[in-house]
């Protein structure tokens, strides 16, 4: 099932049991505006070759839209409606001013210099300029993108209309950026973990983790797990997985991978595994945080884990994701669990705003605040409707959005 399906499947379940007339469910379902731009550049090998940009602002009840700007080869409009909503609903999930949007350009960065990159980005925000902005919709990082790629959207966007950091998020901290954004996403899987622990009455010592993906959101969920006292008994990246029965040496997994261009490949005193076995590894809780698709109908009966915490996006198929509720097995969604990454990019915003710098640890005390407060109503919510946290998750966020529509009118 592709990303747009997927989404209109989780919002249907939600909106029948917040008994959803079809009428608003198709207001809820529309994107407010959809563009797409033509990019012209030319190559360092002197063609010309022309790309097409997108943007889907998909609704902006509860304040200006955000998201990302993607650069990957599968970039297409359906794939950003659908990840445009799906920002509707995680930032409605935390209880953001925000609505949703995404947008991105079908290329391989990989393949681009970085002066090819430099100028596509400039002649995509030329096409875009006119739409997005601080009080209208504020792009970030997103798959194939960085905090480089954000600087040159907040210098283009300059040049049309003057000074304004808080048109983009996710900027170099040199550059109006956010110390702490880096960490976010990863931490606030961390948090997510451990209120899912101390709801059940586990102790984070006796909790053996499996965390698939080593890379940004993967080390610093296990970082922060590891601090907290947690066993961390398997890791993975591409090259495969990593196991240690009694708890893997978490700061020099990290050390290692720094010295090693992000890879595990090579790391002493692990059991080598297959990144399909640290799925159905015999642990407490599994942390998919690397592909989505990971967690398929064929995988779902084999795990054994009893929490799943969604820090990659999608990683359960629909299909799958039926059978762990069938198995008692708690999946909290991705639209919640990794929402840290958007909860610090809007401190960025805010703190752009003000021309006024927090600081880290107000910053993490404040997503700590943020995530746990989403996470209680999650969960409450879930118990209320005998629902699972997925669909609590979408039923909150769809919720919030609703009433704000409402409120504002509609005739
Ligand atoms: P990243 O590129 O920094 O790291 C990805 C990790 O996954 C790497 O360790 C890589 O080796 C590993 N990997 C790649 N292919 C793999 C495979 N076939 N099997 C196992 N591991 C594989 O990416 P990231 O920023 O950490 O993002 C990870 C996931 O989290 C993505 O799904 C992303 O959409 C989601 N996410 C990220 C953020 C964020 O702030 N970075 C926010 C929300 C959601």
């Amino acid at each position: 099932m592709d990303a747009l399906k997927s989404m209109q499947l989780y919002f249907n379940r939600a909106a029948d049991r917040l008994d959803l007339p079809e009428s608003i469910r198709k207001m809820l379902l529309t994107s407010k505006r959809e563009v797409q731009v033509q990019v012209p550049i030319i190559r360092d090998n002197g063609e010309l070759e022309t790309f097409v940009g997108y943007r889907v602002q998909h609704d902006n009840s509860r304040g200006p839209m955000k998201g990302g700007f993607r650069y990957h080869p599968e970039v297409d409009l359906d794939e950003v409606r659908a990840l445009a909503a799906l920002m509707t609903w995680k930032t409605a999930v935390v209880n953001l001013p925000y609505g949703g949007a995404k947008g991105g350009l079908a290329i391989d960065p990989k393949t681009f210099s970085p002066r090819e990159l430099e100028t596509i980005t400039r002649k995509f925000i030329d096409g875009i300029h006119d739409i997005f902005g601080p009080d209208i919709d504020i792009p970030a990082p997103d798959m194939g993108t960085n905090d480089k790629v954000m600087a040159w959207i907040m210098n283009q966007y300059g040049k049309y209309h003057g000074f304004s950091p808080a048109c983009v998020t996710g900027k170099p901290v040199d550059m109006h950026g956010l110390p702490g954004r880096e960490e976010a996403t990863g931490r606030g899987v961390a948090i997510i973990a451990l209120k899912v622990l101390s709801r059940l009455n586990r102790k984070p010592q006796q909790t053996r983790i499996a965390i698939q993906g080593f890379g940004n959101v993967g080390t610093f969920a296990a970082k922060f797990l590891h601090e907290s006292e947690c066993k961390i008994v398997a890791i993975s990246d591409v090259s495969g997985g990593y196991f240690k029965s009694d708890g893997i040496d978490i700061p020099a997994a990290l050390r290692y991978a720094m010295e090693h261009r992000g890879s595990l490949e090579g790391i002493s005193g692990c059991e080598k595994i297959s990144n399909a076995e640290l799925l159905t590894l015999d642990c407490d809780m599994l942390i998919p945080a690397a592909l989505g698709g990971v967690i398929t109908k064929e995988i779902a009966p084999k795990i054994k884990a009893p929490f799943i915490v969604e820090a990659a996006n999608a990683p359960t198929n629909v299909d799958a994701d039926d059978l762990l509720f069938e198995r008692g097995i708690f999946v909290v969604p991705d639209i919640l669990a990794n929402a840290g990454g958007v909860t610090a990019s809007y401190f960025e915003w805010v703190q752009n705003r003000q021309h006024y710098s927090w600081g880290l640890n107000r910053c993490r005390q404040e997503l700590d605040h943020i995530m746990g407060d989403a996470f209680q109503q999650v969960w409450d919510l879930g118990k209320e409707h005998k629902a699972s946290l997925r669909t609590a998750a979408y039923m909150l966020g769809i919720g919030r959005v609703r009433k704000a529509a409402a409120l504002a009118g509609i005739a």
